[in-house]
């Protein structure tokens, strides 16, 4: 009997869980991609950086998995509105949610929600073309910008905002934002960081491939570092990224660069400042204790800024019907069991944390568990849904409507770039609808 999956996400996590699903159950399985926007491919098309080109290849490996007969990719389905995951459940024996982490934590603090003040998800939403951040309009034009969190997020959002619009034209940075960092004012950026160097998430490469960028000089002040000695105390990973912190540390500043990027440890943001938009933000002296406790020192400092991104870390989006941890901001789960037939995988299941290769072992546990604990009911799957969707007069976008957009978007890019996305969901409609011969 053929096992009925649908998987609800079509980023990593979702082909790398699809890809697991063929090699277990090989024949004797039907999965179905689902996706609520017309494209497929989720963090690699819309949250990698797009001075990171050569992540995107991994895409091959994803259509490839597309193309295979047991898959079928069905986009511009929202789960919630168009079907429900209740329906879901009753047409596919499993239920997958692969929906990952796109809403950006709160920062809670007063001014939070100040013009100015925008979620890194939103931000990299904005330059990478996704369509629910077209109109975010990200202030450029002050000197000084903040940039919250020290994690390698943060580190994308830092590089974007100041590498040279001559080397981001090769990319599949969007147009929109390509014009809009022309502009930019910005010559300072102060990356804020509630604890210190040790504790940071950066990871060494990103650290290290600051320095290699024409137009930035890190500064980081020698005085935030622990003893060298404590050092030898940290995973291999961590302390090569502290040794990278320490080498800018030492060499200082190099002011022939236009960009300054400066490494603010031990301060954490209270308020941020304005009347109709951001004008600064005051930030709070911290320490760690002896109890590795992050302590006030009781001393607020102020950076004024005109811009603040916030690079605190994601929430999964609730699904009607589906048990959320608030507290967590993802699914309520026992290692991606949520009930019977229903699951999720990667950053829905575990949080925002990990690189996209994360998700291969994580979709093929999933899996494992899956096969181990579930049986095949004689479920009627994809057909009924296709129908059902047909009946409520929904158009779907399929893997050859992909390839549509592939091809316009390949086809419009600048001289040298991979590809000018199509933001517009009209756009896509127009395309999908022309006769394909013309
Ligand atoms: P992250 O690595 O978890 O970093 C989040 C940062 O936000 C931490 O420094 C955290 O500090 C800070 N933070 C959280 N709440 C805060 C608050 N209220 N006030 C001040 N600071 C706060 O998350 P991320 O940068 O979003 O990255 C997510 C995952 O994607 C990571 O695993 C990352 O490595 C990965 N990623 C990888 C790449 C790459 O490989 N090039 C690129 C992008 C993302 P505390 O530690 O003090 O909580």
């Amino acid at each position: 009997m053929v096992r009925h999956i649908a998987i609800i996400g079509s980023g990593p996590a979702g082909f790398y869980t699809a890809e697991a699903a063929l090699q277990q159950f090989g024949d004797d399985v039907a999965i179905t991609l689902i996706d609520r926007l017309p494209t497929p491919y989720g963090l690699i098309r819309t949250g990698v950086a797009p001075d990171h080109q050569s992540v995107k290849a991994v895409t091959e490996r994803y259509a490839f998995t597309a193309r295979n007969p047991r898959v079928r990719f069905i986009g511009n389905v929202a789960i919630g509105s168009d079907i429900s995951v209740d329906e879901l459940c009753t047409l596919f024996d499993e239920v997958i949610l692969a929906t990952g982490a796109p809403r950006d934590r709160k920062l809670g603090i007063p001014g939070d929600d100040l013009p100015g003040v925008v979620g890194a998800g939103a931000f990299v939403g904005w330059y990478n073309c996704h369509p629910d951040f077209q109109d975010l309009s990200p202030s450029l034009d002050s000197e000084r910008a903040v940039i919250i969190g020290n994690g390698n997020v943060a580190l994308d959002c830092a590089r974007i905002l100041s590498r040279t619009p001559e080397r981001l034209e090769k990319s599949d940075i969007g147009s929109h934002a390509l014009e809009a960092l022309r502009t930019s004012r910005i010559t300072d950026i102060h990356i804020i960081g509630r604890r210190g160097p040790h504790q940071a998430r950066f990871t060494a490469r990103e650290v290290a491939e600051l320095n290699t960028l024409r137009r930035i000089t890190p500064i980081v002040p020698p005085q935030v570092f622990p003893p060298v000695e404590t050092d030898a105390g940290l995973d291999e990973g961590q302390r090569r990224m502290v040794e990278i912190l320490r080498r800018y540390a030492a060499h200082g500043a190099d002011f022939s660069r236009t960009t300054k990027l400066h490494f603010d440890f031990f301060r954490r943001p209270v308020r941020i400042l304005g009347d109709t938009r951001v004008t600064g933000i005051e930030i709070m002296d911290t320490h760690i204790d002896f109890d590795g406790k992050l302590v006030d020192s009781g001393r607020i400092r102020t950076v004024d800024c005109g811009l603040v991104v916030t690079a605190i870390g994601y929430r999964t989006d609730p699904v009607p019907g589906v048990p959320y941890d608030e507290e967590l901001g993802r699914f309520s789960n026992a290692d991606g069991f949520i009930a019977p037939g229903l699951w999720c995988v990667g950053w829905a299941r575990r949080g925002p944390v990990g690189t996209i290769g994360a998700n291969r072992p994580d979709g093929f546990h999933i899996v494992e568990r899956i096969a181990a604990n579930e049986g095949v009911a004689d479920r009627p799957g994809r057909d009924a849904l296709l129908t059902l969707l047909a009946e409520r007069g929904h158009k779907i976008a399929d893997f050859d409507d992909w390839a549509r957009i592939d091809a316009a978007e390949i086809a419009a890019a600048r001289e040298g770039a991979p590809r000018e996305k199509i933001v517009d969901a009209d756009d896509i409609d127009r395309l999908l609808q022309a006769d394909p011969q013309e």
